[in-house]
């Protein structure tokens, strides 16, 4: 009898060859050398523009290899197709953005013999995960001359690194009784800088009972390395994300843990799999914004009207007789991000028939948001069944979860900005462990066949 049950499988049973294996291994090798070193949204945007100009795209519309890169923090680029934009483009839309701490405007105190930085967390953390590991300070200083000071320090095994030195066992007793919300303040969140007692200091007498004494010797030291001071501090723009590099884990090394996999995988396969694309079909395009992990605000975040004026200034070139609005209402996208796997030692908190699994090939979310679906863009049966279409054509594998059980998970993402414009959406992306963590867990099959998705998807 025919079996009309549907089971999904796992990705890895169609990598059984050696020479598939290897292909998926050269393509995580490099994604893992691009997210060893892309910590930021700024870096992860001059990445891709770099990669793109190389490739030959550039600033010119009428070149058929667009991009607009808006100040450093988005980026929108477009190959040109054969068919006519008012039929639409194909779009994958990412997000370069990920949760982390920044340094306040005013950071620096000196307290009990230590000059720390104070931070303001950015995005959805798990504060007690970011004590007592090593961590690096990526970022731009800008002065009131308009001169930019790049900083990246901590990554260099030479290099520094920083930290939030969490309690000590001994001290904890009523810490343990708190709730993690009491236990773990976002004012504690200080990070280690400093705490050397200048030499000059030995020679007089009262000169150690000097306020901030430890803090004008850190401010010195920025000031010989950076030739910044306190007031360039308030308008930098500071981010602390863990150091090192991106990290094969398991003894079948199957998997990478890393910083920032949410959402620059996306972004990595999203940027290759227009790389790899044909000037045929469709034009294909992909969009990456900074600020989904804070709610999408902000010029370069995907509320904004920069997707618009892309497409805008994209159709005046090479389709004047098309508005963009016709091109945007025809499009269809994917909103490239990437949702929870079924976590093993919390399988209750998922509905395990609707839970994404590691390895089982990137996942469908037709719907994000949560409790009754609020806040989400729900993708149409339609679209949803030729996208699944397109996969089973390709051969390429794929899954479909919700984020956690109803009315306890749940999530956002870009699709419902996308779905302002009137295009087709749907979220599809890789499942992660240990989501939003500074060592997310990505299965190594999982970013290779997003890749193949990606690519069917900007090459029906
Ligand atoms: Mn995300
Ligand atoms: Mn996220």
């Amino acid at each position: 009898m025919q079996d009309l049950t549907y089971t999904p499988k796992s990705a890895w049973k169609r990598f059984a060859e050696e020479a598939d294996q290897a292909e998926v291994a050269k393509f995580v090798e490099s994604y893992r050398a691009f997210l060893s070193t892309c910590k930021t949204e700024r870096e992860t945007i001059a990445y891709v523009e770099r990669r793109l100009r190389e490739e030959g795209f550039g600033d010119d519309p009428k070149s058929g290899k667009y991009l607009v890169n808006l100040r450093g923090k988005a980026l929108f680029a477009v190959r040109r197709g054969t068919m006519p934009l008012a039929e639409g483009i194909s779009l994958l839309a990412a997000h370069a953005d990920s949760p982390r701490l920044d340094f306040k405007q005013r950071p620096l105190i000196e307290q009990a013999s230590v000059v720390q930085a104070k931070t303001h967390y950015y995005g959805g953390i798990r504060k007690y995960q970011w004590l007592s590991r090593p961590l690096a300070i990526h970022g731009v200083i800008v002065k009131d001359n308009g001169e930019r000071v790049e900083i990246c320090l901590g990554e260099k095994p030479e290099d520094p690194v920083f930290c939030v030195a969490d309690l000590l066992p001994h001290l904890a007793q009523k810490q343990m009784d708190q709730s993690l919300r009491e236990a773990f303040e976002g004012e504690k969140l200080n990070i280690v800088v400093g705490h050397k007692q200048p030499p000059a200091a030995c020679a007089e007498k009262d000169s150690e009972k000097e306020e901030g004494i430890l803090k004008k010797a850190v401010l010195k030291l920025l000031h010989e390395h950076l030739a910044i001071d306190e007031e360039d501090l308030i308008t930098a723009e500071l981010e602390v994300v863990p150091a090192g590099a991106a990290r094969y884990v398991g003894f079948d090394k199957a998997l990478i843990g890393a910083y920032g996999h949410d959402d620059r995988i996306c972004v990595y396969t999203a940027l290759e799999a227009l790389l790899a694309s044909e000037h045929l079909g469709r034009s294909k395009a992909v969009i990456f914004w900074d600020k989904e992990e804070i709610g999408s605000d902000g010029a370069t975040g995907a509320s904004s009207r920069f997707l618009g004026y892309c497409v805008e200034s994209m159709t005046r070139a090479w389709e004047p007789q098309t508005s963009a609005s016709q091109v945007l209402l025809h499009s269809q996208a994917i909103s490239a991000d990437v949702t929870a796997a079924l976590d093993p030692d919390y399988q209750d908190l998922h509905e395990k028939q609707n839970a994404a699994q590691l390895g089982f090939g990137p996942c469908f979310s037709k719907f994000t948001g949560s409790r009754g679906k609020y806040g989400s863009s729900d993708a149409d049966a339609e679209y949803f069944g030729f996208v699944r279409g397109l996969f089973k054509h390709a051969n390429i594998p794929w899954q479909v979860a919700e984020l956690g059980k109803v009315d306890s998970g749940g999530g956002g993402t870009v699709a419902l900005f996308l779905a302002q414009w009137g295009m087709q959406v749907i979220d599809l992306g890789p499942a992660l462990l240990a989501m939003h963590s500074p060592f997310e867990l990505a299965s190594c099959v999982d970013i290779y066949t997003t890749w193949q998705a990606y690519t069917a998807f900007l090459n029906r």
